[in-house]
This record gives C-alpha cells, sequence and structure tokens, in this order.
C-alpha cells in the first residue's frame, strides 16, 4: 500500500463545497507524512476548482472531465474514480458525507472490496492509529471505530473537522486524467434545484429552522430576515414542511438533513425525537418556543419561552444593531 492519500472534491455550481477542504483537512490528519491528491469530476474548466484543493493543503489533483460527468451519477462517477483509484492505488479515500457521498461511497467500498467508515465526525490519532468517532442511534450515541486491515476508506460529515487554512502560495500539480465512460443506462438531462439560493444547508454555520410553530409560508419569512441577517440559511421540521409551509428540500431530521451549524435556532418547533437526529449535535441550540413544557427546551443551550411572531422581529432588530 502507498501513502497517498485520495480525496473526492465535490462542486456545487461550479463552486467546491467546504466539506471537500475539511476532507484534505481529515486526509492530512491520517496522513501527515503521505501525499493529499484531490480528484474533482466534471464537464468544465476544472482548472480554478483544482487550485482551490491546492490553497487547501492538496499536493496535487488530477480533474476528470467527461460529459457523462456534468451532472452526478453513481455510474459516471463510479467509473471515472475506480480508474484513478485504482491508478493511484491509495491507502486512504476521503470524501464528505453529502447525498453523493453518500450514494458514491458504499458503491465504491463495494467495488474494491473495502470497508468503509461513514459520517465521521472526528478523528484522532492513537499510537498512530486513526480512531474515527461516529454518532449512532440518530445522534444519542456515539461509536469509536478503527480500521484493522486494507484501504481506510471514510466519509466525513459536513461541518466538524475544520478545514486547514487556505494558503495561496501552496503549488502543486494539476493533471486531466483521460478517462472512458461506457455503458452509461442513466443520463441526466437537466437538473432543478429546489432548494432556496444562498447558504447551503448542509453546510451553514448558521440555521435559523421553522416548525409548525410558524403557522404559514407568510410566517416564514421573517425567519429568512433572520438568517439573512446572521448569514445563515432556513431550515424547517418535517411539520412545518407536511403543512406545505416550505419546500423538503428544507426538512431536518431522521428523514431529512442531518446538519452540525455553529448556532441552530428552532423556531415553533417541539422537539420531535426524529427532529433531534438531523440537529442535536449542532454546537449552540436555541429555541424559541411558547410552551415551556416543550421537549426542544431538553437539549437547547438558550431558551426563549414566548410568541415567536414576537421574537423573532425583536432578534432581526437587536443583530442589526450589533452589525452596525
Ligand atoms: C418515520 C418518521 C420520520 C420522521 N422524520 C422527521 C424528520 O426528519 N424531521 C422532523 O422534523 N420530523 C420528522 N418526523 C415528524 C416528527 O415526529 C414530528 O411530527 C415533527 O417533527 C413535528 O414538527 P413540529 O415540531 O414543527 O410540529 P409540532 O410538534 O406541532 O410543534 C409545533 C411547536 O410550535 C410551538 N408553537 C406554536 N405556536 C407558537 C408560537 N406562536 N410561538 C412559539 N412557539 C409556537 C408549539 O408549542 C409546538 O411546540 C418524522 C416522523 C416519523 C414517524
Amino acid at each position: 500500500m502507498s501513502d497517498k492519500c485520495l480525496v473526492i472534491g465535490e462542486a456545487r455550481e461550479g463552486t467546491l463545497r467546504n466539506v471537500s477542504f475539511e476532507a484534505i483537512a481529515a486526509a492530512q490528519k491520517l496522513q501527515s507524512d503521505g501525499e493529499i491528491i484531490g480528484v474533482i469530476c466534471g464537464n468544465t474548466d476544472l482548472e480554478n476548482q483544482a487550485k482551490e484543493m491546492i490553497y487547501y493543503g492538496a499536493d496535487r489533483v488530477i480533474t476528470l472531465k467527461h460529459e457523462n460527468l456534468e451532472a452526478y451519477t453513481s455510474e459516471g462517477y463510479g467509473q471515472a474514480l475506480l480508474k484513478v483509484i485504482k491508478d493511484e492505488n491509495p491507502s486512504g479515500i476521503v470524501m464528505g458525507h453529502t447525498s453523493v457521498g453518500k450514494d458514491l461511497t458504499p458503491k465504491l467500498a463495494s467495488k474494491l472490496d473495502s470497508g468503509l467508515v461513514s459520517d465521521v465526525v472526528d478523528l484522532e490519532l492513537d499510537n498512530g492509529k486513526a480512531v474515527f468517532t461516529r454518532p449512532i442511534y440518530s445522534g444519542k450515541a456515539f461509536e469509536k471505530k478503527i480500521i484493522t486491515s486494507g484501504l481506510t476508506f471514510i466519509t466525513i460529515r459536513p461541518n466538524n473537522i475544520p478545514a486547514l487554512e487556505r494558503d495561496e502560495s501552496r503549488s502543486g500539480g494539476i493533471s486531466t486524467k483521460e478517462i472512458d465512460i461506457a455503458g452509461i443506462r442513466t443520463v441526466i438531462k437537466d437538473v432543478i434545484r429546489k432548494a432556496a439560493e444562498g447558504v447551503d444547508l448542509s453546510e451553514a454555520n448558521v440555521i435559523v429552522a421553522g416548525g409548525r410553530g410558524v403557522k404559514s409560508e407568510e410566517g416564514f419569512k421573517p425567519l429568512y430576515e433572520l438568517a439573512e441577517v446572521l448569514g445563515g440559511a432556513v431550515g424547517a421540521s418535517r411539520g412545518a414542511c407536511d403543512a406545505e409551509y416550505c419546500d423538503y428540500s428544507l426538512q431536518i431530521g431522521q428523514t431529512g438533513k442531518v446538519v452540525t451549524p455553529d448556532l441552530y435556532i428552532a423556531v415553533g418547533i417541539s422537539g420531535a425525537i426524529q427532529h433531534l437526529a438531523g440537529m442535536s449535535n449542532s454546537k449552540v441550540i436555541v429555541a424559541i418556543n411558547k410552551d415551556p413544557e416543550a421537549n426542544i427546551f431538553n437539549i437547547a443551550d438558550y431558551g426563549i419561552v414566548g410568541d415567536l411572531f414576537e421574537i423573532i422581529p425583536l432578534l432581526i432588530e437587536e443583530v442589526k444593531k450589533i452589525k452596525q
């Protein structure tokens, strides 16, 4: 086995997602003396994305350009990445635990006959051996895993392992690999994003999430305003999505997105176990609810008992004052 670690970068609308840089930091921890190789798939000019990976700590980057890599399909990306993995023969592979990462990495691991430690939130070295921490039972407990043999293949949860400092003076090789992608059975004609523009929910540092207590689509407007002044994103409980106050792409929880922002403001959300599964590992949780017995207060660091329609405008006003 080599001492190379491959980091699979992931872009959205031409920009690499932060988790790609966090994955480089994880790879560096795994192999401080080894070579960190970034890999990016796409069908546009990937030079700038490749440079970003180098600024964030990759030693070199391989770009894979093909018309079948324009939009993600597990077949296209799977074929392209397997070729690079076989050529480079790395001892480690790191990717973000995003929807693409969750779909792609088990397929790659099975083709490589390897194990996979998914959804890693922390990693440390114990006598040179990597120990991975990952949440289990919907975030109610954590387990520690080590890989005893073979490839170290992991996915990391966004927002948990800090990226290295961006350094534009770093340099490294960028190469484009010729790849042959054949026998594709899935063709993506168009991608229509339902998610709101702005900060990506799964990578946001601040999330203002609304529940059924917000009462209407109109009621979400002040939440968007608060999110905007805080530089964050809006999320929702399933209750709010089911009631059609917002799109399901905003749903956080067991059957929605799992998020770990620095600040999570739960507004009019009761705190059902399925919701907590998606946000309980947030660093600071603020709950706003008119019911002092609401379960959300059991996990909140700060609780505000009261009517959200009175509290949110006050918060917006105060944040604006601080920012002036
Ligand atoms: C298999 C399964 C999977 C699920 N997956 C998810 C999931 O991924 N995510 C998820 O969120 N849920 C999920 N659920 C649903 C979950 O069980 C709850 O039904 C849902 O989270 C409730 O949403 P809510 O807290 O917004 O609504 P409610 O439970 O109705 O709570 C509304 C809250 O708003 C407060 N409120 C009302 N008016 C105001 C006001 N003016 N000011 C302040 N507070 C106010 C109320 O006191 C109440 O606490 C799942 C359920 C199942 C069975």
